[in-house]
Formats: structure tokens, C-alpha cells, sequence
């Protein structure tokens, strides 16, 4: 067990006690606050920043359950919250005040609630991979209590430099958000040269289990960055590694208010997309 004044910490956002929407089977999602992107479509962007202590949600909360100290740092109390997201609302900041600085073993006794009924445990964020050595503790843990540990990520951070982090990690999930470097810098403000060397790095070592595209028309070229994802990684494919790829209709809902105007991408759009992959040999492709 850790000793507690040594562990390391990482800011939680929120545990989801059971997901089928984040990796094979029903699994525990832990959600981290942070990210190194900023993509105009980002549907939690509660997640993406940290609190400055401006206050106005402690002022808006109906629950009491915020109050501020005399340096104006946030207090978040669980047991009074309604769970009403006013406080994320009202932030101006992409921020959430309801975080807890969390070490791997805190992680793990949620966890462990429900660990008869899941398979493993997820961790997304923000950007979970932010935090290597949190995720290197947590998986450690959960592996030697049998359950798997995935990874949700933007693909940002070098996962071939840490194979520490890549011993425990059973298969990542990975955003490639835009193909062209350029689409990639409009989307989501970063280059994609390390997402697309950790695709086919992931895919090599058969620890990429899903590939995820939010389809937004409007951002970038769609049909170019399937094409060439599903091609770049055709090989690994043709080889039997088993890699899903994953079409995500972008919706307006929970985006922030400039960028809510964007195009819908129409359902006959999305089966193009999927007859694209499917038709270069892809077999598992499926559109959310
Ligand atoms: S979470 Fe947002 S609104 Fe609340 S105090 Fe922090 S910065 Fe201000
Ligand atoms: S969600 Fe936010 S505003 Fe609502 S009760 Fe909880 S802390 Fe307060």
C-alpha cells in the first residue's frame, strides 16, 4: 500500500462505477481533469482546465456544497453535492471545482464497490496520460487484481518512451482527431505527428484496441482522415491484429457555446465513411 505522504495524486474529475461504452465489457471509468488540447468539439470541456478560484459557482451552487478559503481556494463537499452541474455551467473557465486530488490506491477503493461485476478499469480524462506515474500506480494495482486496465487518450504523449507504463497497460484507445497535420492544428489547436506514430506503435505491439474519429465536417476533411488512418494502419490489420475503429457522429451537446453551430454530419455521410473502411478490409468499424 502507499504511504500517503509519498503517493502521487491526480486530479479526478469523476468515477463512472460502470461503462460499456469505454472499452470491451462493463468497466469502471475514471475520468481525469487536464488536457493538452483543445478541440473546438470537446463535449466534457469542464474537464480541460483547472480552477482559478474566480468563485462564482460557489455562489451559484444551490447544495452548499462549494465554499472558498480566505486564499480562494475551492472546497468541494461530495456529500452535500446534488450532482445538478450548475457549478460547470457557470464556469467560464472550462473548470470543475468538484475534483479530488486522488492516489492509485484512493482510485482502487471505488473500485473495488463494484470490481465482481466489471471487467477492468478505464482511464480517460481530459487527458489521463498527462499523469504517467498515477496511471503506472493504478494499473499496477488493479492488474494484480485482475482486471484489465485501458487507456483513453488523445495520443499526445510518447507511449513507446515509457514501457513501464505500457507493461501494465492492456490496450489504448486512440483519438486520431484529424489526418492532415494541418486539419489536426484547426481541431484541436496541436500537431498529430506523435497520435500518429503511437497508432502504429500501439498497433505493433497489439495494444491498440480502438482508433476513434469524431466525425465534424466542418473542421477538417473527413474523408481524407479516414482514408488515410484506415490505410496507415491496413497492415497491422492484414497481419491479425484486431483493431476496432470507431465513427463518432459529433453532436452539438455539451460543446461550448461558439462552437455549436457546426454541421451535423447526416447518417448517409457516416455509412460512406464506414463503406470506406469496411471496403479497404476493415471488418470492425462501428458508428456512434
Ligand atoms: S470552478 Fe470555475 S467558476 Fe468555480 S471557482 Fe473555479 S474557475 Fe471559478
Ligand atoms: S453539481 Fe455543482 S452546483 Fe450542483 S450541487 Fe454539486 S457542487 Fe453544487
Amino acid at each position: 500500500m502507499n504511504n500517503r505522504l509519498d503517493a502521487v495524486t491526480a486530479p479526478v474529475n469523476k468515477i463512472i462505477r460502470f461503462s460499456s461504452v469505454d472499452g470491451p465489457g462493463n468497466r469502471t471509468a475514471i475520468f481525469l481533469q487536464g488536457c493538452n488540447f483543445d478541440c473546438r468539439y470537446c463535449h466534457n470541456p469542464e474537464t480541460r482546465r483547472f480552477c482559478i478560484g474566480c468563485g462564482k459557482c460557489v455562489k451559484t451552487c444551490p447544495a452548499g456544497a462549494l465554499s472558498q478559503t480566505p486564499e480562494g481556494q475551492v472546497r468541494f463537499d461530495p456529500a452535500k453535492c446534488v450532482s445538478c452541474d450548475t457549478c460547470i455551467k457557470v464556469c467560464e473557465h472550462d473548470a470543475s471545482p468538484r475534483i479530488c486530488e486522488m492516489t492509485a490506491e484512493d482510485v482502487m477503493k471505488e473500485v473495488r464497490w463494484q470490481q465482481p461485476y466489471i471487467r477492468g478499469i478505464t482511464v480517460s480524462g481530459g487527458e489521463c496520460s498527462l499523469h504517467p506515474r498515477f496511471l503506472k500506480e493504478l494499473f499496477e494495482i488493479a492488474q494484480k487484481e485482475a482486471l484489465t486496465c485501458f487507456l483513453d487518450s488523445n495520443g499526445s504523449y510518447d507511449f513507446s518512451k515509457d514501457p513501464e507504463l505500457m507493461a501494465v497497460t492492456d490496450s489504448v484507445m486512440l483519438d486520431i482527431k484529424a489526418f492532415s497535420p494541418e486539419d489536426h492544428l484547426n481541431t484541436t489547436g496541436a500537431g498529430n505527428k506523435t497520435v500518429l506514430a503511437n497508432a502504429k506503435y500501439l498497433a505493433e505491439i497489439g495494444k491498440l484496441f480502438e482508433i476513434r474519429t469524431v466525425v465534424a465536417p466542418d473542421l477538417f476533411d473527413v474523408t481524407e482522415t479516414v482514408r488515410c488512418a484506415g490505410e496507415m494502419l491496413l497492415p497491422y490489420l492484414q497481419k491479425g491484429a484486431k483493431i476496432r475503429y470507431k465513427l463518432i457522429t459529433y453532436r452539438p451537446m455539451g460543446v461550448r457555446e461558439k462552437y455549436r453551430n457546426m454541421r451535423i454530419p447526416t447518417e448517409e455521410e457516416m455509412m460512406g465513411l464506414k463503406m470506406l473502411l469496411t471496403d479497404m478490409g476493415w471488418d470492425d468499424v462501428v458508428i456512434t
